[in-house]
């Protein structure tokens, strides 16, 4: 199953030329959930991916760098005829926001379902789960992380030779966790399957102070999104506001053990090659992801996670819908 993190926007609190604001978009096989939906998450799209059909969103918190661009795409949306639900995910207060928005986008004519999540509870996809987790933000915040499954391990064709299992039935069955009989004697599971295999990890923070909680739900994540609002010299600032330095995020990533390290929302103030070079010398696997960059992330025995510069750009999605006449 292909993963790919794809950012639509990764600039801190207000847009600048080269940067929208908070969005994120998770490709998993067929899925495609959104996480956060900064001021022109719909154009981010036309102009990289083209305007995909999202499942789901997910928003971290109520901060308007990472919602304002919700109506737009929802009357969108609208106007295509989409037909499938959408569902929107967020922590508790989205309810509320949903019905001030309202007055913005009108009816809609397709549904959308609202749930609202707490730490610690999560929402099934196929092939995958994403979790929430509380971080520490001006106001209440979730980061979420999208979780896989173990694996079952890997099949070892020759090892059932060698017990005189021919039967593909037979490995099939070996697979499925049953035990079967051989000429007269039992062969088990474990004699031919290989350990389980790690599912993949991806760890999106939304802003956020350093924190435990973050640490505990990115360990040994492929890659975690952190924020990254400061560099080392605002520190105290960044306490006081509920972001991280570059830095603060890099030594969360080495705690947590992840592979990749990607800061967003990095402040317009900065030159960001110089916050990432504070970042770097703490976890040297981190990349400061541009608007359309791409991470594709393999499974773990495949290989590591790859940032492809402007990817999102490379690999135009099939529109799902055509687009409605002007
Ligand atoms: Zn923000
Ligand atoms: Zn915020």
């Amino acid at each position: 199953m292909d993963l790919s993190v794809i950012f639509l926007g990764t600039g801190g609190s207000v847009p600048s030329a080269r940067r929208a604001t908070a969005c994120v978009l998770i490709r998993s096989g067929g899925a495609r959930i959104l996480i956060d939906a900064g001021e022109g998450a719909q154009r981010q799209m036309i102009n990289s991916t083209g305007l995909i059909q999202v499942d789901d969103v997910y928003i971290t918190h109520f901060h308007a760098d990472h919602y304002l661009g919700l109506p737009g795409l929802l009357k969108t949306y609208d106007l295509m005829e989409r037909q499938k639900p959408l569902r929107i995910i967020g922590p508790p207060g989205l309810i509320a926001l949903f019905e001030a928005l309202r007055l913005i986008f009108g009816r809609l004519r397709y549904e959308v379902e609202l749930i609202e999540l707490g730490p610690g509870e999560g929402v099934t996809h196929d092939g995958f789960e994403m979790r929430a987790f509380g971080v520490e933000h001006l106001m209440r915040a979730l980061g979420f992380a999208y979780v896989e499954p173990e694996r079952p391990g890997r099949f070892d064709v020759d090892a059932a030779r060698g017990l005189g299992i021919t039967d593909p039935h037979d490995f099939g069955r070996l697979q499925r966790g049953e035990t079967i009989s051989v000429n007269g004697s039992e062969v088990r599971p474990d004699q031919v399957m290989g350990e389980p295999r790690q599912g993949r990890k991806v760890v999106i923070t939304g802003d956020t102070g350093p924190c435990e909680m973050t640490r505990i739900a990115a360990h040994a994540a492929q890659l975690l999104v952190h924020d990254g609002t400061f560099a080392i010299d605002q520190s105290t600032r960044a306490a006081e506001t509920g972001h991280s330095t570059a830095r603060d995020a890099a030594q969360l990533a080495a705690d947590a053990e992840v592979e990749m390290l990607a800061i967003v929302h990095v402040s317009s103030r900065y030159n960001v090659s110089a916050v990432l070079n504070e970042a770097r010398q703490v976890f040297p696997n981190t990349v400061a992801a541009r608007d359309f960059d791409l991470v594709e992330i393999p499974f773990p025995e495949r290989g590591e996670p790859q940032l492809v510069q402007e990817g999102a750009k490379h690999r135009p999605e099939p529109q799902a819908e055509p687009t409605p006449a002007p």
